[in-house]
């Protein structure tokens, strides 16, 4: 477990010299124990929320988020204007974008089959004496039901449209402020596309300069990334602690706690299922890599996307991960991953359909085979316009909710347990766009894909 140099041999606590992927989960184990520790020192969320430890545990995991998501736009920008630079030209081009929607379809298609097929055999909103929610039992929520007016506004079904309209910003420079990742995308494309076909001595002042951008925006992320395993376990003790605290003082979900329970387990069977059978067989038979070689190498993006629920925010170190460790090239990663970080969300598509189904059933409405057709459709949809950041699909949720007849009051009830779902779904997200850049890599034909000796595609080309 240690990484000694060949001259010094280090001790097994010498913490420094481990793996960065057992510094990270040592650090989350760590930060569970202070998170239990801190929750059973409190009686409640306000006395948390105010004590120092909280205060300071808050700031080390803010501090962790914003040195990942100040590199959100440039890493974007530069690597898809880069990649697109690069293949922008080259015959197999459309091929390549037309594999990887195709691969992002099937496989969040897979996904949300997964999902309704599961909540219609569990059928945890179904409970065995006949308890239906009423508005007397939504009302309670009145807190959770201002987060999410707060979150959603006065989205309409129709909003789904919205996905189209936020592909072409009016405002490039409003577009990256504001995390309109789908805009960034689709100027940095076009931008890229266009680079490749400049004059000479322009495109190559130009190829440099966005090269060299995303060189320094890896190495930051680097850096960024050394502090991981301090700014996961603050993250993780963080949450833990505050989701325990507000989960024990709340009186009000006595009779709806066993459904809610059943509505995780199902929603985390699921996206198990999804991640640890589905993608594993997709790895080994069609792009005939090693998925638990492949799962290794991208574990420090899947605990920082477990404890950010954030797959914008988890980026930086997707890319570091599968350039690096799985030794996928840059042109497919800077390609494949950015577009996956904000299109490709399995486990929010899945998740958008298990939520939609459970609140129906805890109403008693019966959606039948048409109905549900429809929410596989507008949750793939949706789940495409859904931001990387946390709790980004409820906004789906709603529009899924108004779309079908089912009252979205009973939002309110998924919500107690959001969090920690969230936290599994992005970790999906983010597992399923790097299976994807390997399965695309392999396809263009790399080699070098998961063996760690051969030599780098990107350095050997230059
Ligand atoms: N938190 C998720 C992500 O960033 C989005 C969601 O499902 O809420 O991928």
């Amino acid at each position: 477990m240690t990484e000694a140099t060949a001259e010094t041999t280090y001790p097994i606590w010498a913490v420094w010299r481990w793996k960065l992927h057992w510094q990270i989960l040592l650090g989350i184990v760590l930060g569970a124990l202070v998170g239990l520790g801190l929750a059973s020192s409190v009686e409640t969320s306000a006395e948390l929320k105010d004590s120092a430890s909280f205060k300071t545990l808050a700031l080390i995991a803010q501090m962790f988020i914003n040195g990942l998501k100040m590199l959100i736009v440039p890493l974007v920008a530069a690597s898809l204007i880069v990649a697109m630079g690069g293949i922008g030209k080259r015959p197999g081009f459309a091929r390549m974008g037309g594999e990887t929607l195709l691969y992002y379809l099937c496989t969040s298609l897979i996904a949300v089959l997964i999902g309704i097929t599961l909540v219609n055999v569990i059928a945890p909103g179904v409970s065995d004496d006949g308890f239906v929610l009423t508005q007397e039992t939504t009302d309670q929520f009145s807190n959770e039901q201002a987060t999410i007016k707060k979150k959603v506004g006065d989205k309409e079904g129709s909003d789904f449209f919205d996905v189209f309209l936020k592909m072409i910003p009016s405002n490039i420079v409003a577009a990256a402020a504001n995390g309109q990742l789908l805009g960034l995308i689709v100027v940095s494309l076009l931008f890229g596309y266009f680079m490749a076909r400049l004059n000479d001595d322009k495109r190559v002042v130009m190829e440099q300069f966005w090269g060299g951008l995303y060189d320094i925006a890896i190495s930051v992320t680097n850096l960024v990334l050394a502090f991981a395993p301090i700014g996961i376990a603050a993250l993780i003790a963080k949450t833990l602690a505050d989701n325990v605290v507000a989960l024990g003082a709340d009186g009000r979900l006595d009779q709806l706690i066993g459904m809610i329970f059943m509505f995780a387990v199902t929603t985390i069977l699921a996206l198990g299922i999804h991640a640890l059978i589905v993608m594993p067989l997709i790895l080994k038979f069609v792009a005939g890599v090693s998925p638990i070689a492949h799962l290794k190498a991208m574990m420090p993006a899947i605990v920082t996307a477990f404890s950010t629920a954030s797959s914008a925010a988890t980026l930086p170190v997707t890319l570091d991960c599968v350039e690096t460790r799985s030794r996928v090239s840059n042109r497919t990663a800077s390609f494949v991953l950015p577009l996956g970080a904000t299109v490709n969300m399995d486990g929010t598509a899945l998740f958008e359909c298990v939520a939609a189904l459970f609140i129906a059933q805890l109403y008693g409405i019966d959606l039948g085979m048409a109905d549900q057709f429809f929410i596989i459709m507008v949750a793939l949809l949706t789940s495409v316009g859904v931001a990387g950041v946390p709790s980004a699909s409820l906004v789906a949720i709603v529009i899924i909710l108004q779309a079908v007849g089912v009252p979205m009051e009973g939002l309110a009830i998924i919500l107690v347990v959001d969090r920690i779902l969230d936290m599994c779904r992005t970790s999906v997200n983010i597992w399923g766009d790097s299976c994807g850049a390997v399965v695309i890599a392999k396809s263009e034909g790399e080699d070098q894909v998961l063996v760690p000796q051969a030599p780098n595609p990107d350095t050997a080309a230059t």
